[in-house]
């Protein structure tokens, strides 16, 4: 395991964090084993949110007690200080501390979001009351468009970012990475594995883990899960190998979608998600979750093709900032049920 120091936080964090966002689909006696057993072998950044279901609750009940051994983040998806000031003082409840190490601004993409949050009614008004009160150590910020973070956190408002960066989504490798380490902000990594889309697993995390950034995030609901992602990470990564994942972020990089969801469509394809996968899907097959996503989804994708009021103009397409061609990739994706 590599510890390193986040940025000016300071704190000593281990490049494997425990993502507890997943953690209300396994019992509380799994989910405690899984997050004792990672505190036990190295892991001291756990990642949860207000959002995720009883993931706090969760962490309150299982290590609580071992408060002092783990830097310990949470966010709110509240844009106005009242709500905010609420979810942050539940978030502490919840799980049995008197402070957050840090605290983000969840899920951030629009640019008017970005303003509500930040006005002085705002929710990081509110975050900045809490540091102040001690109940909050730090302030970051998360969200899936790296081209507006990158503008976001010019003004040194921030201390860290969560952000995608993965085989099939390299995109912060741009201009994100390159100014968070300007700033010398704390630098987090979520989604390894794309949600579960991308294979091998083993190289998968390995990617994130090339690029030097403080932490990343993955998803764990068991110990053998922390076992699996321990394992990956256990030798550094040599300049051979990090040439060749660059190689392959950049083929499987491709369909370049961001997962900003600003598209939507009639018909109910879930678009990043086929965007996303649409290169691994061709080049090493899908992992059992990415593989059950479209046999769930066969019809809504095969029907794309017949849509008639997209004949003309695909309406997915007016929605997408990048001007993606998302209707050509979506049928494409027909091929995996041939
Ligand atoms: S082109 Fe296909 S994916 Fe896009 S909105 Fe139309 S039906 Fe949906
Ligand atoms: S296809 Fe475009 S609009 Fe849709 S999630 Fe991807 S980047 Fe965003």
């Amino acid at each position: 395991m590599r510890y390193s120091t986040f940025g000016k936080i300071g704190y000593n964090v281990s490049s494997l964090g425990f993502g507890a966002m997943n953690l209300h689909s396994v019992s509380l006696e799994q989910a405690g084993d899984a997050l004792n057993y990672a505190l036990d072998h190295g892991i001291n950044y756990i990642d949860t949110a207000a959002a995720y279901k009883n993931s706090e609750v969760i962490i309150g009940e299982t290590i609580s007690h071992r408060r002092s051994e783990y830097f310990l983040a949470t966010k709110t998806g509240k844009r106005d200080y009242a709500s905010a000031k609420e979810e942050i003082e539940r978030s502490l409840e919840r799980m049995k501390t008197d402070y957050v190490d840090l605290l983000q601004i969840h899920y951030v993409n629009y640019v008017d979001e970005f303003k509500q949050a930040m006005e002085p009614d705002g929710a990081y008004r509110a975050a900045l009351e809490a540091k102040a009160a001690g109940k909050v150590r730090h302030i970051g910020i998360s969200g899936h468009r790296p081209d507006l973070l990158t503008r976001w956190i010019a003004k040194g408002q921030f201390d860290q970012v969560l952000f995608h960066l993965n085989l099939a989504q390299p995109f912060a490798g741009r201009e994100l990475i390159p100014k968070m380490r300007e700033l010398d902000m704390g630098m987090v990594a979520m989604k390894p594995l794309s949600g579960g889309f991308i294979q091998p697993v083993d190289t998968a995390i390995r990617y994130p883990y090339s690029k030097n950034v403080h932490v990343i995030i993955s998803g764990m609901v068991s110990v053998e899960e922390v076992k699996m992602n321990l394992a990956a990470i256990e030798e550094e990564v040599g300049a051979a190998e990090a040439e060749q994942l660059d190689l392959l972020a950049a083929e499987l990089g491709t369909h370049n979608c961001r997962r900003c969801n600003y598209c939507s469509c009639p018909v109910g394809i879930q678009i990043p998600d086929v965007m996303i996968s649409s290169r691994v899907r061709e080049k090493f097959g899908l992992l059992p979750k990415g593989d059950g996503f479209y046999q769930r989804n066969k019809e809504k994708i095969l029907s794309c093709a017949d849509y008639e009021p997209c004949k003309e103009q695909p309406l997915c397409q007016q929605l997408c900032p990048y001007q993606l061609p998302m209707q050509r990739i979506i049928q494409e994706a027909a091929g995996y049920y041939a």
